[in-house]
Formats: C-alpha cells, structure tokens, sequence
C-alpha cells in the first residue's frame, strides 16, 4: 500500500554521541573523510545503503547500534575529537584572515543549482558542481561568502533508461526533513518568509532553509509553503523544469529573492549585509535590480544606483552556446517587471538592460547574460579560450572596441581535491608523506614503485567494475519487472582491461556518439583479442531534449550488442556518487566537444586528481594544460568543410590515437606486468599536474583579481554618499549626449622617407571635443602590425598630449610619437575615448571615436 503523505523523523541520538548529530549538521563530512569513516564504522553495512549520507544514516541505523557505540569510551572519545577538529576548522583564521581589512566582509554568491553532495541533489551538472567546488573551497580558504539558491523540490531528474534505450525520467520528491537542512527563523522562532510582489495583486511567499557548508551559509529558497497558490507553490518544484513563465518566475525568486533572504539572514544573524555580489551565470541577474530598488530608497536616482552596483557586481559566464543562455519574451518580462515587485524603478528602465545589442528595443528577446554584464563591471569566463571567446561573443556590447579591450577576463575552472581525490589515492599520500594533503604539490614521492602505483590504479578500477556491474543488476531488475538480472550482466567489463570513461550532460556539441562514426572500427578495438579495451559511459538528457535523448538511445543499442556487451556500457543516472567511482576507475579519460563551445570542462580535472589520462579535443581547460605526459589531444578539424566532414576526422584522429599510440602504451608491461611508462605519465599526472586544477587556486583568482577589486572599486563610489557614483552617472550622462559632437578632424605624421626599425614617428592630431573638455578624454595613438586585411595586430595603445591647452575654442592639437619597434607592414589610427578616474577601462561606457 502506498502512504498518501511522507515525512522524516529525525532519530532520537543518544546524549553520549551528540558529536555526531553536530557532525551530520554540517556538509564539511561531504569531503571530509575522518568523519565519514567515524560514522561508517558504526554499521558498514547501513552506511553503504544510507548512501554514505550521515543524515540518512542516523534515520536508518539501529537504534540498538548507536546504544552499544554510546557505551564504548574509545568510539565517543573518537567522536569528541572529530567534532572538536570541526569547530577548529568553522573558527580558526584561514588564508583570508590574513589579507587585512581591504577585502570585503561578506560575499554573496549566488547560482541556480548547487552539487555539494549527491545527498543533497540540487543540481544538473557541471555547473552546479562548480559552485559547490567553489564554496568548499571557499569554506577552506576562510572566504567569508554566504550561498543563495532555491530548493528544488524534486530536484534535477533521476534517470533509467528503457529496454529499448531511451531515457526516462522519475522526480522522486525531496524532503528537506530529512536532509542536511534547517529552516531559517527570525528571533521569535517563526520561520522567515520572503514576498515577491506578482502583478494584479498576487504574492510570491517563499521560505529559506539554511545548508552548512564547512564555513559557509548556503540559503536556499522553497515556495513550497501554505501561503502561496498551488501554482505558486510549485515555482520551484524542479530545476530547470518548466520554460517561459515557470523558468522567470524561478530566477526573480533567486535574484530578487534571494536579496531579501540576505538581508533578513544579516539582521536575523547580527552580520553584515554582502559587500560584493557574485553571479555564477545569469539566472541570478535580477538581484542587481532588487538592489538598485534598495539604493533608489536611500536617495539615489536609478542611474546612480546602477554605479554603485556595477561597482560591487561579479559576473560569471559559462557558455558560448546559445541554448545556455536564458533569453525571456519581452511581455512576459515587462508583465513581472512593476513597481509592486521592485518599488521605485520604472519598467522601461529595467527592461532596457535586458536588450540585445543592435535589436530592436521593442521586440528584443531579454536576454539574461546581456543584463549580467551591464550589472556588473567585473565579468569573466571560465578558461583562457573561453574568456577570448566571450570577449567575441558579447563584443558588440562594447561597439567600435577590439576584442582585446572588451572588459571580460578569465578565471580557469578548478575542482576541490579534497571532494574528488579517492580515499586510495590519498591513503597513498598518506602512506608516502604523512598526510592526506592532496594539494600538497610534491606529495608524489618518486621513491613510490611503479607497482604501487599502479596497485592503487587497478584497485580503483576493480571498485569502478563493482560498482558499474551493481548499477546494471538494479537497473535491469527495475526495468524487467523485478526478474533477476541475467548471468552475463555480472561479467560486464573486466578491472584489468584499458577502461576509457565519457560522462557528461548530453547537448549536441559535446558529441556522446562522436565515438560510433565508424562503428566497425570501434567494435574491432572492443574486441580486439590480445588487448581488451572497455569503455564506461554515462549522462543525462535534457528531459525536454529528444535529440540528446536519441544520441544515448543510439550508443546504448550499441552497446546492447551481445558481443559487445561487456566492453562497453552506459551506466543510468549519471550524479556525484557515480562520478566519484568512475573517474578514479578510468585509465583515459575521454572528451571531445565541438571547439570552442566546452567553456571550460571539469570532469577531465576531476579524472586527473585520480591519475586517469586524459584524451581530449583542445578545448577549455585542457587548451591550457595539455602536455605530452598528461595524455592525448585529439587534433581539431577547424578547416573541415562541414560539420559531418568535420565529425569524421576527428573520429579518425581518436580511433588512431587509441589504436596507435594508447593501446600500445597501456600494454607494454615490464615482468612486474606493469607498463612502465604509463605509470610515468600517470605520476607526472598526480604530481604536477592535479595540483594546477584545484579550486582554492580558482577562489584565491576570483579573491585577488575581482572581489577585492570589486571592493575597492566600491568603497570609491560609495564613499561620502555616494557621491563617487553620482559622479560617474552625471559624467556618464552628459559625456554620451556630446559624444555625437566628438570628431578627429586630422592627423598628420612628421612623415619618415624610409622607416627603419627604431625610428620614431610624430604626430600631431586635430581632434574636436564639442561640448566636452579635454578633462572628459583621452586621445590616443593605437599602432602595431598591419595585415593585407588592413587591421592592426596587438595594437599598442598611447596617449597624446593636449598642446594648446589655452584654446578655448576650436579644434584641440594634440602630439605624440610612435616608435617602430618590428619590421613589416605597419598601422596607426588615433581614437578618442572617455576618460574619469572611477572608470575602470577605455571600454566601458561603449564610446570611441576613431580617425576616419
Ligand atoms: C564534474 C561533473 C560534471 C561536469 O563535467 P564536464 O566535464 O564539465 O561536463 C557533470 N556531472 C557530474 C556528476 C560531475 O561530477
């Protein structure tokens, strides 16, 4: 019989261990493994099938156990310890104590989704793991950052895949009851409620529930409350669920939402109110509209408010592929856009921010990254080829500027080591050097032999066999009605075969099926008889996504093919407890998206914290970071006339690798059977590579180049009321109602005979400034290589100097010189830019005049 209502009852723990409840309390145990191993000792067995989750695991125990451990000195002693090493952690000073009082206080960093634990499924991917990454991390460094995001209530989707191969998809339903949750209250112990107010009348209510990550305040908001409607209640039922209204009514939640929960939180805590604001993608971007709302009741007209939060806003793209960018019907958007929901900001103005550059202002889709970076003066991608990408794809944000001055830099993806670093390699580490440290740089000690070393590698591909064949077993089992699975699914995959794994969420351009282009060849390398080869797949479709779903039909009737049945399998439902086997039990590692449309790509890191190679498409990070002894890339067939041209080179280019060079490799053994120079690829992977990819080296980039900076910044323009930002609205608004009048009227050069390198080239400029003065400007020289195609290559950019500065009238000189400093064709134009102190580049305001 099914129950019509379910709900958690927290077990009753035995005063003796309270350690433990305070233990479970935090998600610190997500990547802490002493603590883990304190809970698992009590029942192996309970632990394994609680998901490795202490909340859960405290549920379903025996009560009897936890009586018998209350009893037994050592464990509670073992216990007290534990929770005395945690309030260490929550209380001492870390890295960021240590930076002084130029820093902010507080940092709120907000996301859609979050992947801190599989216990806590609040996200789809690599996205959201980056932000639990980033918060960890955070935690570790000290970086007093509080999280918000919204709790979904079936979270992302769990995933099985029919006989026939298609994907199907369950929303088992969350009870925040029994996670590692607690509501947040105000100090008369009612719970808080946040409003948003809906158009004729109506009321968004949210409540906020508090998750403790390490150090960090994760708040999440959940309209799943009596106040609200059925409708209303269902706003965050699931991650990105529903489109148009449901997907904009979840994200006014997180942004504008998301806000008032911050300042209920500092008031309900007696600490401060966020002095920086972090969006990890757009989804967050109408916090920036919550708070200019704010800044306007303190007296700030809209344009001025628009300073100080540019000032204090961090933004972070992670995609130059369309469909990820979220992009809203402008009526529905001005429908929810009133003063009811954010008193004192006129509609036009805040639709104005979501217009596409060059559409129409009247039918122009709002588009989310577009209003992300006017909020914030601070953006970046996630890689170095990502961040050039974005500087391309959003350029025409910043008209008549090159690439390279457009204001997006990048801050490279990590992952945090202590989360996705298998407890074998890091006994190892142990073992070696006395500490499970892994981002200890040399921990690797070159006395370790080879058959070490590669003991542990087979030893996390046996866990990876195991547990691949158990995942199979269960979902056989579901899909067949509960008959038994039959005898051939226990013989899947082999732990000495060379196991190549691929799992990843499953868009277009990351091509799951690249590997089936020549399906002959890739079932002669499965089952080639002296040298077995097996792969591992995994990932999830986008429900709403029939092509995605018919790639993982097509590779799973693939694999279903008996004599290839246990070489290669697709392993259901794809979430952190999986990726934490199987990229330990990967030899390769294996990615191949279209490039440059993988931001930056984190689970080939992950693979590589845990020794597997990876074999990849120079894209994101590994364009940054491949190296001969770290694995393979896959040449990109840039010139290829046409996608599926395009598709079958670089399928050859990965057959050949694997055949030519990684099979060989993999099974030239010594007489110990080890293949000795895998195993050196293998350890200049853990040794110098691993410790390049961790995410507190990401969150120490984002502390030093854009929060503090953003900090700074923000201290200048809203210092003695503000009047630095009302400064740069009263610059910014008079300088582009006379940018019309600005003209470089001539330029003429001391004219040279015959350069040479070294000569020194004058110039005298004639630039008229209309209404502006020559304060407002600067007029530079811009010079460098000039090609056939008549641009200037890594231009140089110079001021001039104003000579007549007593003119008050008229045309304004100005001189310089330029040194030619390279032989070959050269170029030079002179441009004239704003110029004010509080800018932070040429490029902001999008206004240049360029000699014609
Ligand atoms: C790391 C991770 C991702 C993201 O991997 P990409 O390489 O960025 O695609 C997705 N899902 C899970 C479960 C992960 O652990």
């Amino acid at each position: 019989m099914k129950p019509i209502r379910k709900f958690t009852v927290r077990a009753v723990v035995p005063a003796p261990l309270s350690a433990l409840e305070e233990l479970a309390g935090n998600l610190r145990w997500s990547w802490h493994e002493p603590t883990r191993r304190l809970f698992e000792h009590i029942d192996p067995e309970t632990w394994a099938t609680s998901g490795r989750d202490p909340v859960a695991f405290l549920g379903e125990v025996d009560p009897a156990k936890l009586e018998e451990f209350a009893a037994d000195e050592q464990y509670v002693a073992w216990a007290e310890r534990e929770r005395a090493a945690l309030r260490e952690y929550l209380t001492e000073p870390r890295w960021y104590q240590s930076l002084g009082d130029d820093a902010p206080r507080v940092i709120a960093y907000f996301s859609p989704e979050f992947g801190i634990t599989e216990a806590l499924p609040q996200y789809s991917g690599g996205l959201g793991i980056l932000a639990g990454d980033h918060l960890k991390a955070a935690s570790d460094l000290g970086v007093p950052i509080v999280a918000v995001g919204l709790f979904y209530k079936a979270g992302y989707f769990s995933q099985s895949i029919s006989p026939d191969g298609w994907q199907q998809e369950r929303y088992p339903v969350q009870d925040p009851d029994g996670l590692p949750l607690s509501l947040v209250r105000g100090p008369d112990g009612s719970a808080v409620q946040i409003t948003l107010g809906l158009p004729a009348g109506g009321a968004l209510a949210a409540r906020v529930w508090r998750a403790r990550v390490g150090r960090v305040d994760l708040l999440l908001l959940d309209t799943d409350v009596p106040a609200n409607s059925d409708d209303l209640r269902s706003v965050t039922d699931r991650l990105y669920g529903g489109g148009g209204e449901h997907r904009l009514l979840q994200e006014l939640l997180l942004g504008v939402g998301g806000v008032r929960a911050l300042r209920a939180w500092a008031e309900i805590t007696g600490t401060s109110f966020p002095g920086v604001f972090h969006m990890n993608e757009g989804h967050a971007g109408f916090l920036g509209l919550e708070r200019i709302s704010a800044f306007i009741g303190e007296g700030l007209s809209f344009v001025e408010a628009l300073q100080v939060v540019r000032a204090s806003t961090v933004f972070t793209t992670h995609t130059p592929v369309p469909a990820g960018i979220d992009r809203f019907d402008r009526a529905l958007v001005e429908r929810y856009l009133t003063e009811t929901l954010l008193p004192a900001i006129k509609p036009a103005d805040a639709l104005a921010l979501g217009v596409e550059p060059g559409a129409d202002p009247a039918t122009s889709a709002f588009n989310m990254a577009v209003m992300g970076l006017r909020l914030a003066q601070h953006a970046n991608g996630v890689s170095k080829l990502h961040g050039d990408v974005s500087r391309r794809m959003f350029g025409s944000l910043w008209p008549g500027f090159d690439a390279d001055e457009v204001p997006i830099t990048s801050v490279t993806n990590g992952v945090h080591a202590p989360t996705w670093t298998d407890p074998a390699v890091l006994a190892l580490a142990e073992e070696t050097l006395g500490t499970a440290d892994p981002e200890h740089a040399d921990w690797l000690s070159p006395a370790l032999e080879n058959a070490s070393l590669w003991a542990v590698k087979r030893r996390m591909r046996v866990q990876l066999v195991e547990d691949a064949r158990r995942r199979l077993e269960a979902s056989w089992t579901s899909q067949h009605s509960g008959a038994a699975a039959p005898e051939w699914l226990g013989r899947v995959l082999d732990p000495d075969a060379l196991t190549i794994g691929f799992a990843r969420r499953v868009p277009t351009y990351k091509r799951l099926t690249l590997m089936l282009q020549d399906p002959e060849r890739l079932k002669a390398i499965l089952t080639d008889p002296e040298r077995p080869v097996q792969f591992v797949i995994a990932g999830k479709s986008h429900p709403a996504d029939d092509e995605g779903k018919r790639l993982i039909q097509r590779l799973v009737q693939f694999a279903q093919q008996p004599e290839l049945r246990e070489r290669i399998v697709f392993l259901p439902d794809y979430d952190m407890g999986m990726a934490a086997t199987l990229y330990p039990g990967c030899d390769v590692w294996l990615n191949n998206p279209l490039r440059p449309l993988e931001a930056c790509g984190t689970s080939g890191m992950k693979a590589a914290l845990n020794g597997a190679l990876n074999l990849s498409i120079l894209d994101g990070w590994w364009a940054e970071f491949a190296e001969e002894d770290y694995g393979w890339v896959i040449p990109s067939a840039d010139r290829a006339g046409d996608a599926a041209e395009r598709d079958a080179l670089e399928a050859a280019a990965l057959y050949d690798l694997i055949e030519h060079r990684i099979m060989p490799k993999f099974f030239d053994r010594d007489s110990d059977d080890v293949p000795a120079d895998w195993v050196g690829m293998l350890r200049s992977t853990l040794a110098n590579l691993a410790p390049e990819l961790g995410a507190d080296r990401m969150v120490r980039e984002y502390v030093d180049r854009l929060y503090r900076h953003a900090w700074r910044h923000t201290v200048e323009v809203t210092a003695d009321l503000a009047r630095g930002a009302r400064e740069l609205a009263a610059f910014t608004a008079r300088v582009r109602a006379a940018w019309p009048g600005v003209s470089v009227v001539h330029v003429e050069s001391g004219g040279i005979d015959t350069p040479h390198v070294g000569d020194e080239l004058r110039l005298r400029a004639l630039v008229e400034l209309g209404s502006l003065s020559p304060d407002d400007v600067q007029v530079e020289v811009v010079s460098g290589r000039s090609t056939a195609d008549e641009v200037i290559v890594d231009p140089q950019r110079e001021a001039l100097e104003l000579v007549n500065a007593k003119d008050a009238t008229g045309p304004r000189a100005y001189e310089g010189a330029v040194t030619l400093d390279r032989a070959g064709g050269f170029g030079y134009t002179v441009r004239v830019v704003p110029k004010h102190p509080l800018l932070q580049s040429a490029a902001e305001l999008g206004l240049v005049t360029v000699a014609q």
